[in-house]
């Protein structure tokens, strides 16, 4: 008997026949004697909607708080109706939201990060013999209100409870059948892989690729949680995330793009000793986030510092920038996102020149302009306009894996 922990998506829980192809699964491994707790996301667009729901009522910035109020609820309907498709399969279920299932997260409402899951309630279903059923991306902080965990957070949830409970297995399930070495989706000659490790994973994830949220593969790193990446449509094993992986004749483990990129220009600011200390101290005071940072050459005793940060903190960071302006002096501040970031991963590139050329060639063939460029032991990225984005994936996959 193990404890298997499984997390559905929201397009494997999107419409009652696609509950019901995961109570099957779900009731499978619960047949054989297993103890089976199971997260689940909002269905389909449901997040979305939510959403959107919140800018009819108040387009620029409804309360942190009222948000997570709004958006844990379509977790709390896939729950129930899972828990209910169970039942009427003839199995004992029940479902728990985030606090009940004992997630206390800090207050960082939107981004909450999990402190801790008190696994007590969940110990006690399963010991009475019930599958439980959990809402992912939601917990709760001190002041007893709720939080979510930011977009995708659901598989950080799933991992939580894994290694809380010290689970024997935890299998991501989605809408593609593993992990590949680009978007399935959109490059049809993406590879999929039958293993990955966790730096590489992590890298691809935070660069991008959406098959598994970043902090999950952090989490699932730091507690030795083995992932398995595989379909609910389509029984076939799916990609191990894990620490070793053997060895791979391939360089380049994969290609990722990011469209939530915004990117912020100050022109013309004082070439004087302490400045970039002043505008970054401000900006990770406000908690943005500076992923690429570039200083001009000094010219007539003025230069210009460029950065970027995701597009959902654009206005969090002009707004810290505002704060300093009777502090510093610039000509102008600009912000844009008409870009994306697109980058090619692999642990083993650090130990191969050429990889940032070939990169580049790619792009030259297909006469798409780089704009900034960043490089790591592990990945470079390169901004580009956001209407080449998917042509740049494709172009660069294309030239490292055949
Ligand atoms: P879920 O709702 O199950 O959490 P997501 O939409 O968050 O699913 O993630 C799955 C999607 O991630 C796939 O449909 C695929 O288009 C996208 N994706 C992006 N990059 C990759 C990649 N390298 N490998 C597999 N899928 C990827
Ligand atoms: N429902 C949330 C989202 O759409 C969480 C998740 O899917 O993991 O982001
Ligand atoms: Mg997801």
């Amino acid at each position: 008997m193990a404890l298997i922990v499984k997390k559905f998506g929201g397009s494997s829980v999107a419409n009652a026949e696609r509950v019901f192809n995961v109570a099957r699964i779900i009731t499978e491994d619960y047949k054989k004697g297993n103890d089976v707790v199971v997260v689940v996301s909002a269905q389909g667009d449901t997040t979305d909607d939510l959403i959107a729901k919140a800018k009819e009522i108040n387009p620029d910035s409804p309360s942190k708080r009222e948000m997570d109020m709004l958006l844990s609820a379509g977790e709390q309907i896939s729950i129930s109706l899972l828990a209910m498709a169970i039942e009427k399969l003839g199995f004992p279920a029940v479902s728990l939201l985030g606090w009940q299932a004992g997630f206390s997260t800090n207050s960082s409402y939107g981004v909450a990060r999990i402190k801790k899951v008190d696994s007590e309630r969940i110990r006690r279903e399963l010991d009475n013999k019930r599958i439980v059923i959990v809402a992912g991306f939601q917990g709760l902080n001190k002041h007893d209100d709720i939080t979510t965990l930011g977009r995708g957070g659901s598989d950080t949830s799933a991992v939580a409870i894994a290694a809380s409970m010290r689970a024997d297995v935890c299998q991501i399930y989605t809408d593609v059948d593993g992990v590949y070495t680009a978007d399935p989706r959109k490059v049809p000659k993406a590879i999929k892989m039958d293993e990955i490790t966790y730096d590489e994973m992590l890298e691809l994830a935070t660069l991008g690729a959406q098959v598994l949220n970043n902090r999950s593969v952090e989490m699932a790193k730091k507690y030795g949680v083995e992932l398995e990446v595989l379909s609910s449509l389509d029984p076939k094993p799916g990609t191990i995330v894990k620490e070793k992986v053997k060895m791979e004749k391939m360089l380049i483990k994969g290609v990722a793009k990011d469209n939530n990129v915004s990117r912020i220009s100050i022109v013309g600011l004082d070439d004087t000793p302490g400045i970039a200390f002043k505008i970054f101290n401000k900006l990770a005071a406000s908690k943005v986030n500076v992923d690429i940072i570039l200083q001009s050459v000094g010219r007539d005793g003025t230069k210009d510092i460029t950065f970027t940060v995701t597009e959902d903190q654009e206005s969090d960071a002009l707004k810290a920038l505002d704060a300093l302006k009777d502090t510093m002096s610039y000509k102008s501040i600009t912000s844009d996102t008409t870009i994306s970031k697109v980058s090619v991963v692999g642990a083993g590139m650090e130990s191969h020149p050429g990889v940032a050329a070939k990169m580049f060639e790619a792009l030259s063939d297909a006469g798409i302009n780089i704009q900034m460029i960043s490089t790591s032991e592990i990945k470079i990225s390169v901004l580009i306009d956001k209407s080449e984005a998917e042509r740049a994936v494709v172009a660069i996959h294309d030239k490292f894996i055949d």
